[in-house]
């Protein structure tokens, strides 16, 4: 049994607001993520449980690797403005802007429930722990504060967040939390050889093809520590893939012996690009993605860029340098 609901981090205030409202609004960061998506299914999940009206909302279509989990039926990408819900939920979104809906104006009360370093003041409760390994995880803890029981839908959406957003338990913020919240959750009857199928078992052709294209624009600073690599509109056009089959491609450049800091540059339109940043631990990427005008943590940021890409990758590469050990 994991025991963590520090009040300290809002945990107590959204669990009263669940407690004393009926309609929900629920939405997670554009380009959503395993842990953006799941924790919007455990806790879409969960509020219907306790019999809560719950709109699910992302701006964009759930990635094809998450279509198994509980809940992926009932996401929405589209919502009329002048709804209005009692409470609106914000989750691991960074920023309020990449939720891409205005939860402050169409909702009585508005909260922040994430776990990025500087995640944004924004609404009227902001419960963030940097601390947590995951959004989800703090998803749990809120349960648990309500005394809910997890049901198998619930764990299910839970354990793919943690996975996913701890790397497999391989980066440094799969904490003691994240193995007993993980655990428990597989007490609670997940299947983790199901969990890990959809994830990375279940690869569209596309994808593939896609990382070939992208990998053969390698790029390796002369001093060996800093890689990069990027995918044009063309070629995703020419694979016939959507921008939501790159994800984790930076992690190819990371793997490589030696370096310390890789880039993944996304083309999102004429000169201009998503940028993706992961670190082994010696730089905090976090930092220059908020000089950029992103964010993130310090293994793993981003934020948009605009430029050539041979300029992007350039500056990139010139601001990375001094950061290195
Ligand atoms: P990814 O490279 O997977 O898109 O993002 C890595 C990390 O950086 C995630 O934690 C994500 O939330 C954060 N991030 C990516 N893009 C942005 C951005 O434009 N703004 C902010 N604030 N954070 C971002
Ligand atoms: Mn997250």
């Amino acid at each position: 049994m994991v025991n963590n609901t520090d009040p300290g981090t809002g945990v107590e205030q959204v669990a009263a607001a669940i407690r004393d409202s009926s309609s929900f609004l629920i939405a997670a960061h554009e380009s959503p993520d395993g842990d953006a998506i799941a924790s919007t299914f455990a806790l879409t999940i969960a509020l219907r449980e306790m019999g809560k009206d719950v709109v699910a909302y992302n701006v964009d279509p759930i990635p094809q690797k998450l279509r198994f989990l509980p809940g992926a039926d009932t996401l929405v990408n589209h919502v009329a403005e002048q709804t209005r819900y009692d409470v609106g939920i914000v989750l691991d979104a960074g920023e309020l802007r990449r939720a891409k809906i205005d939860v402050i104006g169409m909702c009585g009360i508005s909260i922040n429930i994430d776990h990025h370093p500087y995640s944004e003041d924004f609404g009227d409760i902001y419960c963030v722990d940097t601390g947590a390994s995951a959004t989800a995880v703090m998803i749990y803890r809120i349960l648990k504060h309500l005394d809910h029981p997890v049901s198998v839908a619930v764990a299910e959406n839970i354990y793919t967040a943690i996975l996913s957003d701890t790397g497999s338990f391989r980066y440094s913020s799969a904490n003691s939390e994240a193995f007993c919240v993980a655990g428990e959750m597989v007490g609670c009857g997940v299947d983790p050889w199901k969990v890990a199928g959809g994830l990375y078992e279940s690869q569209e052709e596309e994808r593939l093809r896609l990382l070939a294209k992208s990998l053969a624009t390698l790029q390796i600073s002369a001093c060996g520590r800093v890689a990069a690599i990027y995918a044009t509109e063309q070629m995703f056009a020419e694979v016939g893939a959507g921008p939501e089959l790159a994800d984790s491609f930076v992690n190819y450049p990371r793997s490589i012996h030696g370096v310390e800091v890789a880039v993944f540059l996304r083309e999102i339109g004429p000169d201009s690009y998503k940028l993706s940043m992961r670190s082994k631990g010696s730089v905090d990427v976090g930092a220059l993605a908020r000089e950029l005008g992103g964010g993130g943590h310090r293994n793993a940021a981003g934020g948009e860029v605009s430029g050539s890409v041979e300029q992007v990758v350039a500056d990139v590469f010139k601001r990375l340098h001094p950061l290195l050990p």
